[in-house]
């Protein structure tokens, strides 16, 4: 009997909060699963170990804005499909240091594109785009065809990473697909996004800490999902036949206020007794509101996306309650 030869993947920016789904996920299709350690940037395993995959994945160092650095690890990996995750990923942070999130956003894009095209390989390829492109967009919701209109230096470094894959798709004939992926969150979450400094907040003040939770501007509204849930959609984007961009949202958009509210209410609190609304975190420019359209998603590639925006919340909270007893503990 023949076994079947496994695929194998590559993931940049495994480190994340969506490279750990993903890598899990992959790990469950039966994949062989890579990662980048960026050389010259400090990684933390930690997700990976939260999730308990740290030793199943293969671990490799490379410089991902160096064409030639790339193009050696590809030659290595040999990989199926790549998913380029890896970025500086915080419109905060974008606005603090624009120069460094031109630069390895913009980059890091080309020199993977690039290394694929130079080698010839058939290797696929997965860009994570972001809702982010269309700033404040005129029509809602936001489609594929939606007009991009970047307010944050993230964006615009997303909006390049975008266009770029559109080209080498065009002129190269390189299978490469960007996910528009709208916000999704989980407990996996870097400390410094908003849902999860609000849900890690909550939950210690609902275990006594007499800290207060400071916010900026409470009124914007966001297209919110799960990120577990969204990792399914990069993978369904490279297994079909023909290459595509495909908007990956949950189709309901809340405001931040209404998000604070949900987590306090499951932790039996009442937010405006724990919130300062803090103008020096309002950002210099910032979305009113976000909402996504995926109905190419459901229709050509069989994405779809079921859960509610209070139990979206209620997850995270139970999720968070459980990571910060596990963290006392351990
Ligand atoms: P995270 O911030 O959790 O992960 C980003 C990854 O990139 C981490 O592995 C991080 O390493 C790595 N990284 C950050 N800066 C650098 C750098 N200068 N050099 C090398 N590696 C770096 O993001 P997510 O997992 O949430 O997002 C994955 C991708 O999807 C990103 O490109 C993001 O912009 C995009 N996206 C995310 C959305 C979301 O709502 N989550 C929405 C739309 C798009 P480490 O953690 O070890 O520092």
């Amino acid at each position: 009997m023949t076994r079947k030869v496994p695929k194998k993947s590559l993931i940049t920016g495994i480190t994340g909060q969506d490279g750990a789904y993903l890598a899990q996920f992959l790990l469950d299709k039966g994949y062989e699963v890579s990662g980048v350690l960026s050389d010259g940037h400090q990684h933390s395993l930690h997700r990976l170990k939260i999730l308990g995959i740290a030793d199943r994945v293969q671990l490799l160092s490379c410089r991902l804005t160096d064409i030639d650095c790339v193009g050696k690890l590809l030659s290595e990996v040999q990989p199926n499909e790549i998913y380029n995750l890896a970025a500086i990923s915080s419109v905060g942070i974008s606005f603090e240091k624009p120069d460094q999130t031109m630069q390895y956003n913009c980059l890091s894009v080309v020199a993977l594109l690039e290394a694929v095209r130079r080698l010839g390989i058939k290797t696929r390829v997965y860009q994570a785009s972001s809702s982010e492109m269309f700033g404040n967009a005129l029509c809602l919701p936001v489609t594929e065809d939606s007009i991009l209109n970047p307010i944050s230096p993230y964006a615009i470094s997303k909006v390049a990473g975008h266009l770029l894959v559109k080209n080498y798709r065009l002129a190269y004939k390189i299978f490469c697909c960007s996910g528009i992926l709208f916000n999704h969150e989980s407990v996996l979450r870097p400390d410094n996004f908003v849902t999860k400094k609000i849900v890690s907040t909550a939950v210690r003040i609902s275990k006594g800490s007499r800290e207060k939770l400071k916010l900026g501007n409470i009124t914007i509204k966001r297209d919110w999902g799960y990120a577990p849930q969204y990792v399914r959609g990069m993978w369904l984007m490279l297994q079909q036949a023909l290459p595509n961009d495909y908007v990956i949202a949950s189709g309901q958009t809340h405001s931040l206020q209404e998000f604070v509210e949900l987590a306090f209410i499951n932790l039996d609190l009442r937010w405006e007794e724990h919130v300062d609304i803090d103008r020096g975190l309002f950002r210099p420019s910032d979305i009113t509101v976000t909402l996504g359209d995926s109905s190419r998603a459901r229709k050509e590639i069989g994405w779809e996306y079921d859960m509610s925006f209070s139990d979206l919340v209620k997850i995270l909270v139970k999720d968070e309650v459980e990571y910060q007893t596990t963290q006392i503990l351990s």
